[in-house]
């Protein structure tokens, strides 16, 4: 929003107000909707679907800064996380409830800035937004977002399906959000120590957009679901590929081992991490916010996952008794833990 526009405070229009303001920004477009905004509670009709639910709260100051974060981006990010659980289990998500804790410092031209993000995810992948709530907050923004969705019975897809011999599959690249991260943390930095600087993100676009403007791939359980694999396991990448494969390894009670040569990060995160002096791959295991999938499949399928769209097999189920490892392009062996991760990040460190 430009600096002289006119805000309107919330207290002018009251938590009524806002609410019918911002049922402009809910079209409901799903046979699924019964009943949306407007009554005590919505009703869905999922017919004899199984529903998926999922929830994810945002804090600012912990999860968004809003200094360089727009909020029309804050809004489309809220429902995309939440949209990417959703799909993370195979299933598909129709419909989004959205609780928003408000301090005075928000004006109605704020919310409905949010809104338009909102509206915009929820137009893109096509849920309907349903309800939701508005409290006074002392302590800035606070956005909850709960997602339904749908799968049929026996299709979903869960942490802890995965078997010896899987092979290991991601979508996209990995890192990139963190980088952007660490740009944006910069030049925030750098504008308060002299507020005329202007900020220096134009030439680092994919990996600022990557932090700021995540999807969800709906594109990948969609090319799944077409060419008949039914992964045995699969997680979003939210903390870190590490993480979630230790989830995955952990659920499956089964082992694994990944190859750093085949972990997929992009040129522009692989330029900016050595700008940062970090190890690429260290972005990629560690760095969280890719909304990426992580998932196994059957090793019979390997040539159709070749084949995919955006995902690469990165290694391959083992034995729990095997451990949970990471071969390095040098071809060490490196434990996926904590531990592990130390000794490899010692000869790569990371300024964090
Ligand atoms: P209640 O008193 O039952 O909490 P509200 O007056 O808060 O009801 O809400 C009225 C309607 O507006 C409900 O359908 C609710 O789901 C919806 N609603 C409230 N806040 C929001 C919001 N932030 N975004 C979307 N819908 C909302
Ligand atoms: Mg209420």
């Amino acid at each position: 929003m430009s600096e002289n526009q006119k805000t309107t405070e919330i207290s002018e229009i009251g938590e009524f107000g806002l609410i019918t303001e911002l049922c402009q920004f809910a079209r409901q477009k799903n046979k699924s909707t019964i009943t949306g905004i407007g009554d005590d509670a919505a009703i869905i009709n999922h017919g004899n679907l199984q529903t998926v639910v999922t929830t994810d709260l945002l804090m600012e100051g912990i999860h968004f800064d809003l200094i360089y974060t727009p909020l029309m981006h804050l809004g489309y990010k809220a429902v995309v996380v939440n949209l990417s659980d959703i799909y993370a289990m195979m299933a598909k998500p129709t419909s989004i409830t959205l609780s928003l804790g408000l301090s005075s410092r928000f004006s109605v031209e704020a919310v409905k800035e949010l809104y338009k993000g909102i509206e915009k995810a929820c137009s893109f992948y096509e849920v309907d937004l349903i309800g939701g709530d508005i409290s006074a907050s002392l302590t800035g923004l606070t956005i909850s977002v709960t997602a339904l969705g749908t799968v049929e019975e026996g299709k979903a897809v869960h942490r802890s399906g995965a078997k010896v011999d899987d092979l290991i599959c991601v979508s996209g690249d990995l890192g990139a959000a963190y980088l952007g991260l660490q740009i944006l943390e910069r030049e925030k930095q750098v504008y308060l120590d002299n507020k005329e600087m202007q900020p220096e993100l134009e030439q680092n676009k994919y990996i600022i957009e990557r932090i700021l403007k995540p999807e969800a791939r709906r594109d990948i359980v969609e090319q799944l679901q077409k060419v008949n694999i039914q992964p045995t396991s699969m997680i979003d990448i939210s903390d870190g590929l590490s993480s979630e494969l230790m989830h995955i390894c952990v659920q499956s009670q089964v082992g694994c081992k990944i190859y750093d040569e085949n972990i997929p990060v992009h040129k522009d995160a692989i330029e900016t991490a050595i700008i940062f002096n970090i190890d690429p791959s260290t972005c990629a295991m560690n760095g969280g916010e890719d909304y990426e999938l992580l998932f196994t499949v059957s090793k019979e399928h390997l040539d159709v996952i070749e084949d995919m769209f955006d995902v690469r097999v990165i290694g391959k189920i083992s034995e729990k008794e095997a451990g949970k490892k990471l071969v390095s392009k040098s071809g060490n062996e490196y434990d996926l833990t904590a531990q592990g991760w130390q000794s490899f990040k010692a000869t790569n460190q990371k300024d964090t």
